[in-house]
C-alpha cells in the first residue's frame, strides 16, 4: 500500500509520539478505545504528586495538605472549564465512567422508571440501569451504525425519565448528534445521559452547548491515569440527588440518630479520594489542550480515512461503522474468528483488540461474535496503518 502518496497535512505535519515513553519504536499501538497511553507530563505530574507533595486533601490543617488540597479543586475547576461546566461544583469524581453512571443509576433514578438506551451502548451504560431496577426500551441503529434519532424521536413518550448514549460508539465510532438528542429527549420531559468515555479523547466537548444533563468520561482515556473519572450533572440535579455511598467526606454532621450530608460534589464522594489521580487528570487535560482538540480530531479523522480505504480495498474485509467514525475502526475478515487475527498481528507487533468490546447487545444487532477494531490516539501514525495492513495482508496469506 502506498501511503506516501498521500498529502494530507494533519497525518504528515503531527507528532507527538516522542512525548509517550511507553510506545517503543516498532510497536504500533492501536488499542486508545480501550486505554490510552500516557504522555510524559502525565507519568511526572504522578510522579511528583507521590515524590514531592503527597498529603491527604480536605482534613489536614498542616501545610502540605492544605497545598495538596488546593491542587486537588484546582483539577476540578480545570475540568469544569475543560468540559463547558457552570462550575467546578458541578464536577464529581469517581473511579471512571462506569462508577459515574452507576451513581447516577443508584442515586437519580427510581426503580421501575423507564429509560431510553440505544444499541451501541457499552455494558457500563446497560447493565448498572438493570440493577436499578430501569425499564428499558433501545434506540435501533441506522443502516450506517448510527443511533436513529428519528426511531428515537417516535419511540419517546412522556413516561421516559431519562436518554442515555454514547457520545461516540467505542465499537463503531459513530458520533452522535448530541444536541438533536437532547432536544427530543427534553421535548418529551427526559435527561440526557452522555456516555462521553470516546468523546473527550478526540473531539471538543461542551456539555453547555450540547444542552445535556449528566455527562461520564474516564481520566484513563483521555491519556490520564487510570482509578480516576467525572460525572458531571446540572447542579440543581446533583443538589436534589440523594447520596448513594456513605463514609467520610461526604458529611455534614453524623450521629447515630442522623446523618445529614455535605453539598455536592462532596456529598458523592464518600472516602479518601484517588489524590494523585486527579493530579494526574488535570496534567492529561492540560496535555490534550496543548495540542488543541479541534487538531486531535483532525489527526484521527485522517487516520480512520486511510485505514478504512486501505481495508475496504482488501476483498475479505468488512467494516463496520460509518465512513467518518472518529478515531475507531472496527472490522472482520471472512472465515477468520477476530481472535486470530489481533493474536497473528501481535506477532507482527500490531496490537489492536479482538472481542465484544463489552457490547454483547451490539454484537448480536450486528450477527457477529466480535470484530477486530483499531483504534487510535494522538500518537499514532501512518507508521501504525501500514503495520496493521501488513499484517492483515498476513492474516489473509495465512487462512488462505
Ligand atoms: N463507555 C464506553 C463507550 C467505553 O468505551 C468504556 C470503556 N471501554 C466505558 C464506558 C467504561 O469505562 P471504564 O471502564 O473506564 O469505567
Amino acid at each position: 500500500m502506498d501511503m506516501a502518496a498521500s498529502t494530507d497535512p494533519s497525518l504528515l505535519a503531527l507528532d507527538w509520539l516522542a512525548d509517550f515513553p511507553a510506545i517503543p519504536q516498532g510497536w504500533a499501538y492501536l488499542d486508545s478505545a480501550a486505554t490510552a497511553q500516557k504522555p510524559k507530563a502525565v507519568i511526572d505530574a504522578i510522579t511528583r504528586g507521590y515524590a514531592e507533595t503527597y498529603a491527604t486533601v480536605h482534613r489536614g490543617v498542616y501545610q502540605r495538605s492544605a497545598e495538596m488540597t488546593v491542587a486537588f479543586e484546582a483539577s476540578r475547576g480545570r475540568v469544569a472549564r475543560f468540559i463547558g461546566a457552570a462550575s467546578p461544583e458541578e464536577i464529581v469524581f469517581v473511579r471512571g465512567a462506569t462508577e459515574g453512571i452507576n451513581l447516577v443509576a443508584q442515586s437519580w433514578l427510581k426503580p421501575g422508571d423507564r429509560i431510553l438506551l440505544s444499541m451501541l451502548e457499552h455494558h457500563s451504560n446497560i447493565v448498572p440501569w438493570q440493577l436499578a431496577g430501569a425499564e428499558i426500551d433501545v434506540v435501533p441503529l441506522t443502516h450506517d451504525h448510527r443511533i436513529d434519532l428519528d426511531a428515537m424521536a417516535a419511540m419517546i413518550r412522556p413516561e421516559h425519565k431519562l436518554v442515555a448514549l454514547g457520545h461516540v460508539s467505542n465499537v463503531l465510532g459513530s458520533v452522535l448528534d448530541a444536541k438533536r438528542a437532547a432536544r427530543i429527549a427534553h421535548s418529551a420531559g427526559a435527561k440526557l445521559l452522555l456516555d462521553g468515555c470516546q468523546a473527550v479523547p478526540r473531539m471538543k466537548v461542551d456539555v453547555a452547548d450540547l444542552d445535556c444533563d449528566f455527562y461520564v468520561f474516564s481520566g484513563h482515556k483521555l491519556y490520564g491515569p487510570t482509578g480516576i473519572g467525572v460525572l458531571w450533572a446540572r447542579a440543581e440535579i446533583l443538589e436534589a440527588m440523594p447520596p448513594w455511598q456513605g463514609g467520610g467526606a461526604m458529611i455534614d454532621k453524623v450521629t447515630f440518630a442522623r446523618t445529614t450530608f455535605a453539598p455536592p460534589p462532596a456529598r458523592f464522594e464518600a472516602g479518601t479520594p484517588h489524590v494523585v489521580g486527579v493530579i494526574g487528570l488535570h496534567a492529561a487535560i492540560d496535555y490534550v489542550e496543548s495540542i488543541g482538540l479541534d487538531a486531535i480530531a483532525a489527526h484521527e479523522a485522517a487516520l480512520v480515512r486511510e485505514t478504512r480505504d486501505a481495508l475496504s480495498s482488501l476483498n475479505s474485509v468488512r467494516l463496520f461503522g460509518p465512513e467518518d467514525s472518529a478515531g475507531i475502526v472496527s472490522f472482520a475478515i471472512e472465515g477468520v474468528h477476530p481472535h486470530d487475527i489481533a493474536t497473528i498481528l501481535d506477532e507482527s507487533r500490531v496490537a489492536i483488540r479482538a472481542g465484544h468490546h463489552c457490547a454483547q447487545p451490539l454484537m448480536e444487532y450486528l450477527g457477529v461474535d466480535a470484530t477486530a477494531r483499531a483504534s487510535f490516539g494522538v500518537y499514532s501514525g501512518r507508521q501504525d496503518i501500514e503495520a496493521l495492513i501488513r499484517g492483515i495482508e498476513r492474516v489473509t496469506r495465512i487462512f488462505g
